[in-house]
C-alpha cells in the first residue's frame, strides 16, 4: 500500500537520478526532513524542472511507501523563490550555509514546525531585507543549535556552578562555559571577550545597539562550527562557506 502526503518544504539538495529524473532532499513543515523522487523533472517538457531547484520553498504531493527509502514526488508546485539572494554572492553563501545545515544536522522524518518556520523565516529576511547576510546567519545558527538540541549557553559555570555575568569566560566543548576563576585551570576551545560576550548576548535578542563587526561574527559563526565538529566528528565544516 502507498499513502499519498502533501506538504510544503524546502529545496536542500538535488542529485540527478537515471536519464531524466532527480532526487531532492526536502525540509518539511510536515515530515520534517525527506528525500523523494521526481521522475522526468530534467525532461525539457517538465514543468517541475526549475521549480525544484535549490531554496525554493514548493509545495508537494508524494506518494510513501514502507518498503521504499525514496519517495515518489507527483505535483509540485511554487510557494516562494528567492531572486535577490540568487543574484547576490554573499547572500547566497550564507543562505546556501543555512541548508547545509539542515541537510547535515536535521534527522529524517522528524518534524520540527519551529526550525522549518525559523528557517523560511531567515531566508525572507536574506531575500528582503538590507541587513548583512553574515549577522542573519549567525542569528539563524544560534537559534539552529538551540533547535537541534545543543544549545550553546554562558549562563552559569560548568565547574563551579557560579552565575557568570562577565567576560572573559572560557568554554570547553565537553563540559561547557567556564568563569574566569575556573577556566584557568581547564583546557579551553574558545574564550569569550567581553565584546564576543555582549555580541553573543545580542544576537539571542532583538538588541541592535551591538557593534555588529564581521570580524566578531566571523568569530563566532567559527566557534560554533568547531562545535558541530567536536560532537559531530565526521562533520569537517560547512562546505558553502569554504567555497564562496
Ligand atoms: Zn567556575
Amino acid at each position: 500500500m502507498s499513502e499519498i502526503h502533501k506538504c510544503e518544504g524546502i529545496v536542500l539538495k538535488k542529485v540527478n537520478y537515471g536519464d531524466s529524473s532527480v532526487i531532492i532532499t526536502f525540509f518539511t513543515d510536515e515530515f520534517g526532513k525527506i528525500t523523494a523522487l521526481k521522475k522526468g523533472a530534467r525532461s525539457p517538457r517538465s514543468k517541475t524542472g526549475n521549480i525544484l531547484d535549490y531554496l525554493n520553498v514548493v509545495q508537494i504531493v508524494f506518494y510513501s511507501k514502507q518498503t521504499r527509502d525514496v519517495q515518489l514526488i507527483s505535483q509540485a508546485s511554487l510557494l516562494k523563490h528567492f531572486t535577490v539572494i540568487k543574484n547576490d554572492l554573499e547572500k547566497y553563501k550564507y543562505a546556501l550555509a543555512v541548508i547545509e545545515l539542515l541537510e547535515r544536522f536535521s534527522v529524517e522524518e522528524e518534524k520540527h514546525e519551529r526550525l522549518y518556520k525559523g528557517t523560511v523565516r531567515i531566508l525572507e529576511l536574506m531575500d528582503k531585507t538590507a541587513s548583512l547576510p553574515l549577522l542573519l546567519f549567525t542569528k539563524y545558527f544560534v537559534f539552529f543549535l538551540k533547535e537541534i538540541g545543543y544549545e550553546i549557553t554562558l549562563a552559569e559555570c560548568a565547574k563551579c556552578g557560579a552565575p557568570i555575568t562577565k567576560a572573559p569566560i572560557g568554554y570547553n566543548f565537553e563540559t561547557g562555559a567556564l568563569c574566569e576563576k575556573c577556566m584557568q585551570s581547564q583546557p579551553l576551545d574558545f574564550i569569550f571577550t567581553q565584546e564576543l560576550y555582549e555580541l553573543f548576548k545580542a544576537l539571542r535578542t532583538k538588541d541592535s545597539s551591538v557593534d555588529y563587526s564581521e570580524f566578531r561574527l566571523k568569530k563566532l559563526t567559527a566557534f560554533f562550527e568547531k562545535f558541530l565538529m567536536y560532537t559531530h566528528t565526521e562533520f569537517k565544516g560547512l562546505r558553502s562557506l569554504k567555497f564562496y
